[in-house]
C-alpha cells in the first residue's frame, strides 16, 4: 500500500475492482494541512464517471446476492482483518490528508475493524416476519437490499466514515458508490482496494473522487436506490431534494451545536476532562463536539477557570508526533471559516478567555488554530447558535434546570447532548426534555456498533448505525398467498358463468 514516499502521486477513481482512467480530465490537489505540502493529484470525476461506477455496482450487486450468505460473511471478515492489519498506513494517510493526530487516526482503523465484524454478523440476519393475518393464507415479509447505495462522506474521520457506511450497505446485500470528501479522499481509495482483495465482486464498492458536482451526480443518478450522506445541513437539504426526484431512501447525518450541560452536583473533574476533550479533539471538527458549554451559575467561575487551564495545556502541533493532542484544521477553507467566526465572536462582544489565535511555533504553512474558550456569550450570538466546526468553545451560564433545557433546545440542531449530574432524577428529566438524537449522561461521544446514532431537527434523519442502518439500506416486501381454496377471496363472487 502507498505510504507517500514519492509525492505527489496521481490518484485515480476505483471503479469495477481497479483504479481506472476517469472520463474527466481535471484534477484537484490533496494537501497536507500541517505544512502545505501537495501529496497527491486526485481525479475530479464527472457524471460519466459516476454513471460508470453505478453500472459496475449494479452488476456486482447481482453477483453478490447470488452468493451464499457464508461467502459474503467471509469477505467482510477478511476486509475487517485487512483494515486492522493496515491501520497504521490508513491512519497515516488520513493524518497527512486532513491533519487528525496519528494516534487517533490509527485507532480509527482498529475501531472500524470491530464495526465491520459486527456487520459481518448481521449478513444472515436480514430476516422478515410471518404474519398470522388471514386464515388459509400465508403472509410474510422479506427484507431486501435497495441495490446501489450512494455514500457521500465528509472529511473529518475518513476511515471511520467509510467503514461505518460501507459495511452496513454491503452486509444488507447492496453495492455502493462512495464519493469521499474532496478534502480527504485518499484513504477511501485504499479501503476499496482492500475490500476487493478480500474477495468482493469487482464493482461491489467503487470510489469516485470529486467535489460537490460529483456528489450531486451520485445523489441524482436514477440507478441509485438509497443515499447515505454525512455532512453539513445545507448540503443535506440539497441531497434530500435530489433524492426526492427519484424517491430514493436517505439517511442524513448532519451538523450539530451540541450542548454540554454541567450541573453543580456533577463530578466536576470528570466533567472538566470531558468538556475539554469533547470539544477540542480532532481540532473541534467533530459533528457531536460539545461546542456549547452550559454551566450552572453557582459553579461557573471555578469550572470555567479549570477549563481554561486545561485548554492551555493542550499541545497543538505536528499531527505525526505522538505527544500532540491537536493537529491543524483540515483545509484552508476550514481555517478561514474558523478564523472568521473568531472575528465574529469579538465583534459580538464575547470575551476570548484563552486561545483565539495561531499557536506559537506552528509551521508557517500549517493551518493551526489555538483551542479557544469564549465566555460572556449570550444565546443570541452567532457563536452560540451556528456550527463553527473548529476548536472553539462557547460558554453560557444558566440558573436552573428549566433554563438549561430552554438554552439547550434553542438552536436549529438536534444531534447530541451531554449532561453531567449525580442526581438520577434530574438526569432522566433532562434526557427526556432535550431535543437531541443522542444523549450522553456523565460521559461524552461514546459509540458502539449496536447503538443508534442519528440526529433530529436540522441534524438529519435516520441512523447510519445499528437498526437505522438496516432501515436505510433495505426495503420490505410483503407476500400473501391463499393456500386454502375454501378461504374467502376478495372478488365479485356473484359473477358466475
Ligand atoms: P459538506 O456538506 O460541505 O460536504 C460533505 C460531502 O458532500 C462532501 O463529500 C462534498 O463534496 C459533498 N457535496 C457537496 N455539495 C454536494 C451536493 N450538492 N450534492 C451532493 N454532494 C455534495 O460537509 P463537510 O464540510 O465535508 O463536513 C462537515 C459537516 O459534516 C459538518 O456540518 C459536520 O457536523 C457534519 N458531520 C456530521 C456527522 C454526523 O454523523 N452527523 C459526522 C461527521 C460530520
Amino acid at each position: 500500500m502507498a505510504t507517500y514516499t514519492e509525492t505527489p502521486v496521481r490518484e485515480l477513481p476505483f471503479i469495477a475492482g481497479a483504479p481506472r482512467e476517469p472520463h474527466s480530465t481535471t484534477t484537484f490537489e490533496a494537501v497536507n494541512p500541517a505544512n502545505g505540502e501537495v501529496i497527491a493529484h486526485v481525479a475530479d470525476c464527472d457524471a460519466v464517471d459516476i454513471d460508470r461506477a453505478v453500472q459496475a455496482s449494479v452488476a456486482a450487486q447481482r453477483e453478490w446476492m447470488s452468493w451464499d450468505a457464508g461467502r459474503r460473511v467471509g469477505v467482510l471478515l477478511r476486509f475487517a482483518d485487512a483494515v486492522e492489519r493496515h491501520r497504521d498506513v490508513l491512519g497515516e494517510t488520513d493524518t497527512r490528508n486532513m491533519g487528525r493526530v496519528l494516534r487517533e487516526a490509527q485507532g480509527d482503523g482498529a475501531a472500524s475493524a470491530r464495526l465491520i465484524r459486527y456487520w459481518a454478523g448481521q449478513v444472515d440476519r436480514m430476516t422478515g416476519h410471518q404474519i398470522p393475518a388471514n386464515p388459509g393464507h400465508l403472509s410474510y415479509t422479506t427484507r431486501e437490499p435497495l441495490g446501489v447505495i450512494g455514500v457521500i462522506m465528509p472529511w473529518n474521520g475518513p476511515v471511520g466514515s467509510f467503514c461505518s457506511r460501507v459495511a452496513p450497505a454491503i452486509a444488507c446485500g447492496n453495492a455502493a458508490v462512495v464519493k469521499p470528501s474532496e478534502m480527504s479522499p485518499l484513504s477511501a481509495l485504499r479501503l476499496a482496494a482492500l475490500l476487493s482483495e478480500a474477495g468482493a465482486p469487482e464493482g461491489l464498492v467503487n470510489v469516485v473522487t470529486g467535489g460537490g458536482a460529483t456528489g450531486a451526480a451520485l445523489a441524482e443518478h436514477p440507478g441509485v436506490g438509497g443515499v447515505t450522506f454525512t455532512g453539513s445541513v445545507p448540503t443535506g437539504r440539497r441531497i434530500a431534494h435530489a433524492a426526492a426526484e427519484t424517491f430514493k431512501k436517505t439517511v442524513l447525518e448532519l451538523g450539530g451545536k451540541s450542548p454540554n450541560i454541567v450541573f453543580e452536583d456533577a463530578d466536576l473533574d470528570a466533567a472538566g476532562r470531558g468538556a475539554v476533550w469533547g470539544v477540542f479533539n480532532n481540532a473541534g471538527q467533530v459533528c457531536v463536539a460539545g461546542t456549547r458549554l452550559l454551566v450552572q451559575r453557582s459553579i461557573a467561575p471555578a469550572f470555567i477557570e479549570q477549563l481554561a487551564r486545561r485548554a492551555e495545556r493542550i499541545r497543538v502541533g505536528d499531527p505525526m508526533d505522538a505527544k500532540t493532542h491537536m493537529g491543524p484544521l483540515a483545509s484552508r477553507q476550514q481555517f478561514e471559516r474558523v478564523s472568521h467566526y473568531l472575528q465574529i465572536a469579538r465583534d459580538e462582544g464575547a470575551r476570548v478567555l484563552s486561545g483565539g489565535g495561531r499557536p506559537q511555533g506552528a509551521h508557517s504553512d500549517g493551518l493551526f488554530v489555538e483551542p479557544t474558550v469564549l465566555t460572556e456569550v449570550s444565546q443570541s450570538m452567532r457563536v452560540a447558535r451556528e456550527e463553527i466546526f473548529g476548536p472553539v468553545l462557547s460558554v453560557i451560564v444558566f440558573e436552573d434546570e428549566e433554563e438549561a433545557v430552554s438554552l439547550a433546545n434553542d438552536v436549529e440542531y438536534g444531534l447530541s447532548a451531554n449532561i453531567w449530574t449525580r442526581d438520577l432524577g434530574r438526569m432522566h428529566r433532562m434526557a427526556e426534555r432535550i431535543q437531541a438524537g443522542t444523549v450522553w449522561g456523565n460521559t461524552m461521544r461514546l459509540h458502539h456498533p449496536t447503538l443508534w446514532f442519528g440526529g433530529i431537527k436540522a441534524s438529519g434523519q435516520g441512523s447510519a448505525y445499528a437498526e437505522g442502518a438496516i432501515e436505510g439500506a433495505t426495503r420490505v416486501r410483503r407476500v400473501t398467498i391463499r393456500f386454502d381454496e375454501t378461504a374467502p377471496m376478495p372478488a365479485w363472487n356473484d359473477l358466475n358463468v
